[in-house]
């Protein structure tokens, strides 16, 4: 069994230019676009609705694994978007995202090696890829193309 892993900020969306900690709730969907008080705009990276879809219809498991500081902003983001679903794994608080896959490899019973995690902060890249998990680092946001190399890199 493979599990794949996301961050949020910065991995699956862009929270107006900043994290969604950042942000000032509460948050509005005007023209199915997501505001914060501020008339920030948080954004879906493009390929992420589809690429959710997709990966679901092929039967992978998916998380998510956050150390934001407004666990339950994040939470709502999710909702909002419409993509809570898709997650059967949330780990969502501050902490050493260790944390965050030993729980994750205790709920799931997935070993590290059969995980991919894919996260724009390289200290989580590196603190996360010493477990033996396949790591991904992102620098624009996620992309198919980024996951479907990985997923065919490691044969998992
Ligand atoms: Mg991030």
């Amino acid at each position: 069994m493979t599990l794949i892993v996301f961050d949020l900020d910065f991995t699956l969306w862009d929270a107006g230019g900043t994290w969604c900690d950042h942000t000032r709730p509460p948050f509005g969907k005007h023209d199915g676009k997501i505001y914060d008080a501020d008339n920030r705009h948080i954004r879906l990276y493009p390929d992420v609705l589809p690429l959710l879809e997709e990966l679901h219809r092929s039967d992978y498991d998916m998380a998510v694994a956050s150390k934001t500081g407004e666990p339950d902003w994040a939470r709502t983001l999710l909702e909002l978007f419409q993509i809570r679903h898709y997650f059967r794994y949330e780990e969502i608080y501050p902490a050493n995202k260790v944390r965050h896959f030993r729980r994750l490899a205790a709920a799931s019973g997935v070993e590290f090696e059969h995980m991919l995690f894919f996260d724009d902060e390289y200290p989580n890249i590196r603190d996360v890829g010493a477990l033996g998990v396949h790591a991904v680092h992102i620098r624009n946001g996620i992309t198919r193309h980024i996951v479907m190399t990985a997923l065919d890199n490691f044969a998992i």
